[in-house]
């Protein structure tokens, strides 16, 4: 199969560092790259932090603030920004404004978008983002459907400018789904600290009474209905890759939020990883795939996110089940802990950090690597997370 065309669908940071990439290793051929918003490519988590902090905490004003440094003219990339991906057919994509851009290879990076409720706004873009500071700093009381990540920090900035909230969670606790009770009550604790007004066990069908505007935090899905019948999806719409990020159809890959790609590394399962660490990895796998072959590289990265709220930094690294061990390290309710998960045979599959940036960084080296803990060692959160290597 030639090679001189490469088409980037979707201006995220994925398609970026895909597009730069391409180049770095050489890739003389034609590159287009296209994408729905009309801005260059831009840091996304910023959206629901220094952009809602507002001008009175020297933040984000311009999007262009939160644009990735990349000259696309020295580059030499064809870019169609404000321009989306409506159909698919092989060897060509058909853009909203009726063009035929023909391909050799395709790399999908279309993200995902916020699931909606049917009422509220949702926050995913820079316009969102500036749209809800506005009504942050409008001082009017708020609603936010879902205590995930996102809406924890969200209620973390309207706090902040003073803004009172109410946060409806479905679940019993903040992030059920991911972690633990224990976890759970200790996340409570930060909505009640910083004076939000948490319900649990909440779900609500339609806009929260006695607030003057709603955000709708559920969760996000892509949105892959433009490519048709032919290739193979998840349930929640995300394009199943091989571990070098192939589709089924030969010549196109997918990558990041929109790609569910299947890990070696946790027993062949396809896993979507929607976070900022995994835009960015995934891309160095992707190239070599795309312009020396499949099996060029492995894409197989330990998770890794971060999110700031209530104060506090929390880290999570690795993938962790039900049937793993959760250990300790310090106490919950203080504002500096970890917790770390421990296999059956012993093996550090996940850290969760909180203010403890040490702990995170040897906890993915040790992810990583595979190493067995001594449990009663790991418990001892004065000593560093590397002396409990057995
Ligand atoms: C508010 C917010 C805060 C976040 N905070 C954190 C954080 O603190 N830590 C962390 O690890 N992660 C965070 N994330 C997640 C992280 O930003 C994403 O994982 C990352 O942006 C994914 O990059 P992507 O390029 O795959 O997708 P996206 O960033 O979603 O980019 C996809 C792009 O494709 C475009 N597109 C979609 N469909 C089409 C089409 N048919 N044709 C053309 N273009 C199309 C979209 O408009 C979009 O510009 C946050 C996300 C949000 C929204």
């Amino acid at each position: 199969m030639k090679l001189e065309r490469v088409l980037v669908v979707g201006g995220g940071m994925a398609g970026l560092h895909t597009v730069r990439s391409l180049r770095e290793k050489g890739f003389q051929g034609a590159v287009t790259f296209l994408g729905e918003e009309r801005h260059a490519p831009y840091d996304r988590p910023p959206l629901s932090k220094a952009v809602l902090a507002g001008s009175a905490r020297g933040a984000v004003e311009k999007v262009d603030e939160l644009a990735f440094a990349f000259d696309f003219a020295e580059a030499e990339v064809q870019c169609r920004f404000g321009e989306r991906a409506v159909g698919w057919a092989p060897g060509v994509v058909t853009t909203g404004t009726g063009v035929e851009l023909r391909y050799d290879r395709l790399v999908v990076a279309t993200g995902s978008v916020p699931i909606q409720l049917g009422f509220g706004e949702t926050l995913r873009t820079y316009e969102d983002s500036v749209r809800l500071r506005e009504r942050i700093n409008g001082g009017k009381p708020m609603a936010i459907v879902g205590a995930g990540w996102i809406g924890a920090e969200v209620a973390t900035a309207a706090r902040n400018a003073g803004t009172g909230v109410v946060v409806h969670e479905a679940r019993d606790r903040p992030l059920a789904a991911i972690f633990p009770p224990a976890v759970g009550q200790a996340m409570t604790a930060w909505y009640a600290e910083a004076g939000v007004e948490l319900k649990c066990s909440d779900p609500v069908t339609g806009p929260p009474p006695g607030v003057d505007h709603t955000l709708v935090a559920v969760g996000a899905r892509p949105d892959t209905r433009w490519l048709g019948e032919a290739f193979h999806r998840a349930q929640d719409g995300s394009l199943l890759v091989s571990e070098y990020l192939e589709t089924n159809v030969p010549g196109v890959f997918a990558v990041g939020d929109v790609a569910a790609y299947r890990s070696v590394r946790y027993g062949g399962r396809h896993i979507r990883v929607e976070h900022w660490d995994n835009a960015l990895r995934g891309p160095q796998a992707l190239v070599p795939n795309v312009l020396e072959g499949v099996g060029a590289e492995l894409h197989d990265p330990v998770p890794y996110f971060w999110s700031e709220q209530f104060g506090r930094m929390v880290q999570y690294v690795g993938h962790h089940t039900s049937a793993d061990r959760m250990v300790l390290r310090g106490d919950l309710s203080t504002p500096t802990w970890s917790v770390c998960w421990l296999d059956p045979h012993a093996r550090l599959t996940a850290v969760l950090a909180v203010g403890r940036p040490r702990d995170l960084a040897q906890g993915r080296r040790l992810v990583t690597a595979g190493a067995v803990l001594d449990a009663a060692r790991v418990a001892d959160a004065g000593a560093a997370l590397t002396t409990a290597v057995l």
